[in-house]
């Protein structure tokens, strides 16, 4: 792998490794990354491994290799301290909620340490604390060279650093916000390479989608409401029209967000526009958008801050008359709510072409690898998903013992996945494999629901401390459960992947069923529709692929380590009463398997932990 990473980075072109847990794939691209003399870019699907390369593995190789080169970690810049916001709120504080101006606060103190500007690094407040809209900048929002902080801007310096820099770290949602951004023509962020390097590349198809799109939320719309009351209040107070029509406006988004009912809900923008009502509330929206437009006219005389906001006030008003349109093929338009927003989608349904180009006209050479890039031990459907013909691909086993270490249940007897007595099923087992591994599981869902049952029926049936998803942050619940050491986790999507739990306090995963998005998903139907009209097979090449992808990143959060040891269970009949069962066990490592749960609960109740 290393080999053919380093060819790449001396001759381009494309290279695409599956590397199983444990096979070093991290030092397999750094070294070629830090010998050659190119510049390399890196993107990491996630912060932790952007962070985790930055901080951790890159200091220790270059150590190791005796080489002094130069580098950066770029993220994108909601994650910088943006002072230039950050005095304006201070100054005229946006909300009467207790949170944000205690978060607001700490910020400001923050404000007065810190080198990098990096929020990360501000103790206190988390990755979704409400403060950060309020002391971050958008692309939307910032105001670029006219910004009188500019001279000091944190994201300014980060960007100018990475330009310098031989090797930079960046997450693929920077990477492909900023191909957005250059296609629009604006100022970008991320400095251009000789290499670019995607490491969790299973997730490059999804983000691709989404950057390629369009989104159209009413949360941005709220933003920029917020914004311009700022201005209003400190700037230009007298202009007592200005401050009717932005209640106007707010009232009218809350409004628009109602006619969709509860949140979590996703739907078919298509279906949506033939309800009157909701027509009638989007059209509500842009009419006050409008009478914005034309108040904040009057007042571009006042204020030079007015604007940018006016400019984005216009555009705004573009995409939402946009979101009426929706005659173009080979697009998904669909929409998801939040308990305050609702958000419009766009949704190419084939990136392969778009990437590509994108491929081709950077001129780079391009490496792609994961854990989870194959299905069936081919990667086939991840080339194709993104229209690549590498010149070198391989799939690298896990160096582990599978074997010995893991052994895989699917138990008998279970109810149908969509049977009623499914989640009480699913206590009896958590409870069972809970008191055998003495604790030490993750409970891995596909729906809240089916978790919320589970958690009421085992949390104050075991002994043993048991935390779930939402109950704080997805970092902290981490912490406290490997503090513990004994300790239980409910989790759903998020929890599937970018989770790395060794030793001791992880011995068993159970998993409650097959990983397929739902048929109702209007993404997924869309695309399975388009695949049906390409001639293609819609279960097989999308649907299948999808979810063994996902069951192999859930899978992969057991063994961690040479000396790991563990069980999987997977509640769901059809791994062996359907025939695409085989594609899902032919994806997984080779455990021993059992359809025995005993055989399962003996093995948890003979591994010592103190040999792992
Ligand atoms: S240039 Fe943009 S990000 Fe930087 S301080 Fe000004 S508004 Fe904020």
């Amino acid at each position: 792998m290393a080999v053919a990473i380093d060819n790449i980075v001396k001759n381009g072109g494309q290279c695409v490794v599956e590397a199983g847990t444990g096979t070093g794939k991290t030092f397999a691209y750094l070294v070629p990354a830090l010998v050659n003399n190119n510049k390399v870019v890196i993107s990491t699907g996630s912060k932790a491994l952007q962070e985790q390369l930055f901080h951790r593995d890159l200091p220790s190789l270059l150590k190791a290799l005796k080489k002094g080169r130069k580098t950066a970690l770029l993220k994108g810049r909601a994650n910088y301290l943006c002072t230039y916001r950050l005095n304006q709120h201070v100054a005229h504080v946006p909300t009467d909620d207790s949170d944000v101006m205690h978060q607001l606060a700490m910020v400001a103190k923050f404000a007065t340490e810190t080198q990098s500007g990096d929020l990360a690094d501000c103790v206190g407040i988390e990755e979704d604390a409400k403060v950060l809209p309020y002391v971050s900048s958008t692309a939307d929002n910032c105001l670029g060279k006219e910004c009188p902080d500019f001279a000091e801007c944190y994201v300014r310096k980060a960007r100018l650093k990475a330009m310098e820099a031989d090797l930079v770290v960046i997450n693929h949602h920077l990477f492909f916000a900023d191909m957005a951004v250059k296609d629009s023509g604006f100022a970008e962020l991320m400095p251009t390479a000789d290499t670019y390097i995607f490491d969790e590349a299973h997730q490059v198809n999804e983000i691709a989608s989404d950057y390629f799109g369009e989104t159209i939320s009413t949360k941005q719309l709220q933003d920029l409401v917020n914004d311009i009351r700022v201005i209003y209040l400190s700037d230009i107070p007298d202009m007592l029209q200005l401050g009717k029509t932005l209640n106007k406006l707010t009232t009218s988004i809350a409004d628009l967000r109602l006619v969709f009912g509860g949140d979590g809900a996703r739907g078919d923008w298509r279906e949506a526009l033939q309800d009157k009502v909701i027509c009638e509330a989007l059209h509500r929206v842009i009419s006050n958008l409008d009478f914005l437009y034309k108040v904040l006219k009057l007042c571009l005389d006042r204020t030079e801050k007015i604007e940018h906001p006016f400019e984005r006030v216009l555009a705004f008003k573009g995409q939402l008359e946009r979101a009426f349109d929706v005659t173009q093929t080979g697009y998904s338009y669909w929409f998801e709510t939040t308990r305050r927003f609702v958000t419009i989608h766009i949704t190419p349904l084939d990136v392969s072409r778009r990437f590509q180009e994108l491929v081709t006209k950077t001129e780079a050479g391009f490496v792609f690898t994961s854990a989870t890039l194959s299905v069936d031990n081919s990667l086939t459907h991840f080339n194709s998903s993104l229209g690549l013909k590498p010149e070198f691909h391989k799939i690298v086993d896990s160096p582990f013992d599978y074997k010995k270490q893991a052994l895989l249940c699917l138990p008998r007897y279970l109810p149908e996945t969509k049977d009623e007595l499914m989640p009480h099923s699913l206590v009896k087992i958590a409870k069972s494999v809970i008191k055998a591994a003495q604790g030490r599981t993750f409970l891995l869902f596909t729906s809240y629901r089916v978790m919320h049952l589970v958690y009421e029926g085992i949390s104050t049936a075991t002994e043993y401390p048991v935390f779930m998803q939402g109950q704080s942050s997805k970092r902290i619940i981490l912490e406290q459960f490997v503090r513990h050491g004994n300790a239980v986790l409910l989790g759903t999507a998020s929890f599937w992947e970018g989770v790395d739990v060794r030793g001791d306090a992880l011995s068993c995963v159970v998993i409650d069923k097959l990983p397929f998005t739902s048929p109702d998903d209007p993404l997924l139907q869309a695309k399975m529709k388009d695949a049906e009209i390409s001639g293609k097979e819609p279960f097989e090449d999308i649907q299948l692929p999808q979810a063994v992808i996902a069951l192999k990143q859930g899978v992969g959060r057991l063994i961690r380590d040479r000396s790991d040891k563990g069980v999987l269970i997977i509640c769901d009949n059809r791994l062996v009463t359907r025939k695409y069962g085989e594609t899902f066990i032919k994806s997984l490592p080779d455990m021993t398997r059992t359809r025995d749960l005993d055989k399962a609960l003996n093995f948890l109740e003979n591994i010592d932990t103190h040999e792992t």
